[in-house]
């Protein structure tokens, strides 16, 4: 199908894309194209014009630091999954990126758009949110930060206003005493998972728990994060903590039923993935204490 027309506009400075998208309430900003160009040819979206934001200089940036790592807005997931110092510091942004979709659409698919675009089965946007991450958000009367925990309101809804870009994402470093794990099940590499969890263990020097967070995506409609620690009050990591903290996930889930899976396999999953991530997010946690990782 052939998308319903639209006027197109391509900005070269920041203030002109968001001048032409306050001037058009059903205006949308083009990134990468990868979720927003099969919407428009699948005529599941329509707006009346797009803000193509790719010739705005300056939004293409990975930088790392010891607070974090920030992504400008035309960072392509490829480039931000290969930078060495984003890995460094935050480990589970790349972890996470390997399970994006294919080579091609990497390369082409912003991490911002994802994280914006808020759907509850993509990846980024619940590592933000177990993170304690924010976006950046510009517009033509000023620029806001929005924390992870307030960006994400329903299936594919965010609180990112109309007349906004989101500029830059930011991703907190790992604590030195934290461990991080990603995995998911897929019916073939690349695709939109049936279930994903990433976890964050941090143990204290003598190797004792003392906090336990995992995020879901592709359970509920939106990213979740569970705090799990109550699992692990006796320090360790065994198969009876493991079971508990995936009881306590499953308690706080509300897995969904749709054509790729029922809601018992989506939970069966998520018990499995739980236990599976926490256990390598601990054996992560305790090579880098050991200087392994
Ligand atoms: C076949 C296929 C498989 C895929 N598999 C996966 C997968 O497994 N996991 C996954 O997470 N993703 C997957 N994707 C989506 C991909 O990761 C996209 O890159 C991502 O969803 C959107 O980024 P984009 O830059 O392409 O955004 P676009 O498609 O350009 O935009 C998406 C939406 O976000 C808005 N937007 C984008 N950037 C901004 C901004 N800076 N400010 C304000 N609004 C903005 C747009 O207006 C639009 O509403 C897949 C895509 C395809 C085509």
């Amino acid at each position: 199908m052939k998308p319903a027309p639209f006027s197109y506009s391509r900005p070269t400075t920041l203030e002109e894309a968001l001048a032409d998208l306050a001037a058009d309430p059903d205006a949308k900003v083009l990134a990468g194209g990868q979720s927003l160009v099969p919407l428009l040819s699948m005529r599941l979206a329509a707006p009346s014009a797009l803000v193509d934001i790719n010739a705005v200089p300056g939004l293409d940036h990975v930088r790392a630091d010891e607070e974090g790592v920030r992504v400008g807005a035309l960072a392509r997931h490829a480039a931000v999954m290969a930078d060495p110092a984003a890995r460094r510091v935050q480990p589970l942004v790349s972890l996470a990126l390997e399970r994006v979709a294919h080579p091609t659409i990497r390369n082409r698919g912003t991490t911002v758009g994802s994280l914006v675009h808020a759907d509850a089965s993509a990846e980024m946007p619940v590592v933000l949110v177990l993170l304690g991450g924010s976006i950046t958000a510009a517009s033509a009367t000023g620029t806001r930060t929005i924390e992870a925990a307030d960006l994400y309101v329903g299936p594919l809804e965010s609180t990112l206003r109309h007349d906004e870009i989101a500029t830059e994402a930011f991703f907190p470093a790992l604590p030195d005493d934290a461990g991080v794990a990603f995995d998911e099940i897929a019916r073939r590499h690349g695709d939109y998972a049936l279930c994903g969890v990433a976890a964050v263990v941090r143990a204290d020097e003598a190797g004792t728990i003392t906090s336990v967070r995992a995020g879901y995506l592709s359970v509920s409609d939106l990213p979740t994060v569970v705090d799990l620690s109550e699992a692990f009050a006796a320090g360790a990591v065994d198969e009876a903590s493991l079971d508990a903290a995936a009881d306590l996930a499953l308690a706080s889930l509300e897995p969904a039923a749709d054509i790729h899976a029922t809601a018992d396999y989506r939970a069966h999953l998520a018990r499995v993935l739980t236990k599976r991530v926490v256990r390598q997010a601990h054996d992560d946690c305790t090579a880098r204490r050991e200087g392994d990782a």
